[in-house]
């Protein structure tokens, strides 16, 4: 399997807990290399650029106002099958259907307030990707 690279974001619910360090620690521990790392505090505007994908949906205007209430992380990672790996380290995105032992399920609180989040496919990752990185933060 190729080594591949995904979009990760710790979302401002679980920086504005604390939990910033024990999800850096559980991507290290899940094998990942952090290949590029900062804060952001997205714009009313980013975040919905960022989840345009969303834009029909009813909850769209909740879940960019929450991306925009405070400071995420923004990641770079890098593994084996990381798009998939991340997600299933990630769980599903109701942290109550999600699987003991993941981050959602541990950390989050509610389906919006779930921590994290991931790119779902190649062509999501590179998007996702490119809207915060350039590519000299990239190498
Ligand atoms: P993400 O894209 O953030 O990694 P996901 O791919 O698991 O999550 P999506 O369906 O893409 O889930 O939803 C994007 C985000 O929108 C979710 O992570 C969550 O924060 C929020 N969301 C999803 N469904 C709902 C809902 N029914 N009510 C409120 N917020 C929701
Ligand atoms: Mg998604």
């Amino acid at each position: 399997m190729a080594t591949e690279r995904t979009f990760a974001i710790i979302k401002p619910d679980a920086v504005k807990r604390g939990l910033t360090g024990e999800i850096l620690s559980r991507i290290h521990k899940a094998g990942f290399s952090i290949i590029a790392i900062k804060s952001k505090w997205m714009s009313i505007g980013e975040a919905q650029g960022f989840y345009a994908v969303h834009k029909a949906r009813p909850f769209f205007g909740e879940l960019t106002q929450f991306m925009s209430s405070g400071k995420s992380v923004v990641m770079v990672l890098e593994s084996e099958n990381a798009i998939g790996k991340w997600r299933d380290t990630m769980g599903a995105t109701d942290p109550a259907k999600a699987a003991p032992g993941t981050i959602r399920r541990d950390l989050g609180t509610s389906i919006q307030n779930n921590c994290t989040h991931g790119s779902d496919a190649p062509e999501t990752a590179a998007f996702e990707i490119a809207y915060f990185f350039s590519g000299h933060e990239l190498v």
